[in-house]
């Protein structure tokens, strides 16, 4: 209430209880019309405490609905992060899914699967020597000094293969100590040398196994892919024979099939 409405509401009252103006005619409408506003002021003090109660209630209402609102929020943003961390965990388990079906566990040399996969798309246009490389008498590192050396064997000769051939080349665990080589944009007499450089390599390793140094000597055969046969087919039939031709000659040598 202003202060002046309440002064005039003093003055109203003092002239009401006032007994000189007991008589007056005036008084008793002047009576109703005071007994009018008291009630019209009551009426609009509680609308004005309804609308202020609604007020703070639909205030309090968008406080919440802001809350739930974040809460949602940060709750979708943590599940898109679960969702984001799982999807990368599914990619790297197929990754490395994919790296354990194409590569030997031993080596980590791409295997026949990997090469399955690759040589279609590998022969275009480019000339290609296919290599079969076998150690020799390697079962007698096993007998001679057990299976563990034998794979320490072919982990050296692995990285020894890694180490000499070019990026562009292929070079995969085809068998248990047998590994397949695919020269590219190299003839026979280029591969020939190249192979017999690389088993000069490999016959130079010592590897060492408890109180032993071993050296092993390997034989290969080579065949050059001809224009439309099928390399894994017609090309590593010739390479594989030229291989036995190898062993069959005395082994620590490489053989030709033309
Ligand atoms: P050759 O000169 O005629 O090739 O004789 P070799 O003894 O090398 O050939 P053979 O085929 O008789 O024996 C191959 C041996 O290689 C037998 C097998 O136990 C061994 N071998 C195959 N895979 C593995 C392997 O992953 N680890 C080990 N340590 N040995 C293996
Ligand atoms: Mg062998
Ligand atoms: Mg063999």
């Amino acid at each position: 209430m202003t202060r002046e409405e309440t002064e005039l509401l003093a003055q109203v009252e003092a002239l009401l209880n006032d007994p000189n103006h007991g008589d007056n005619p005036l008084r008793a409408t002047l009576a109703r019309l005071h007994a009018f506003h008291r009630a019209e002021k009551q009426r609009l003090e509680r609308l004005v405490t309804i609308s202020d109660s609604y007020q703070r209630y639909v205030r309090e209402d968008e406080r919440n609905a802001q809350r739930r609102y974040q809460k949602s929020l940060r709750r979708q943003e943590k599940l898109s992060r679960i969702s984001d961390g799982y999807q990368q965990l599914m990619h790297e388990h197929n990754n490395a899914l994919k790296e354990a079906s194409t590569h030997d566990p031993l080596t980590g040399l791409p295997n026949r699967r990997l090469i399955d996969e690759r040589l279609p798309k590998l022969i275009e246009r480019k000339q290609y020597t296919l290599v079969m490389l076998d150690i020799d008498h390697f079962k007698l590192v096993n007998d001679l000094h057990g299976h563990e050396a034998g794979d320490k064997v072919l982990v050296a000769i692995a990285q020894e293969l890694r180490q000499e051939l070019r990026d562009y080349d292929l070079c995969a665990r085809w068998g248990g100590e047998e590994f397949l080589l695919l020269l590219a944009d190299t003839g026979l007499t280029e591969a020939h040398a190249i192979i017999d450089r690389l088993r000069q390599r490999l016959a130079e390793l010592s590897i060492q196994v408890g109180d032993n140094r071993l050296s092993i000597t390997a034989s290969a055969g080579l065949s050059e892919y001809r224009d439309g046969e099928d390399l894994l087919d017609q090309t590593l039939q010739r390479a594989d024979q030229a291989l036995l031709l190898a062993k069959r000659s005395g082994r620590d040598r490489s053989c030709v099939i033309v």
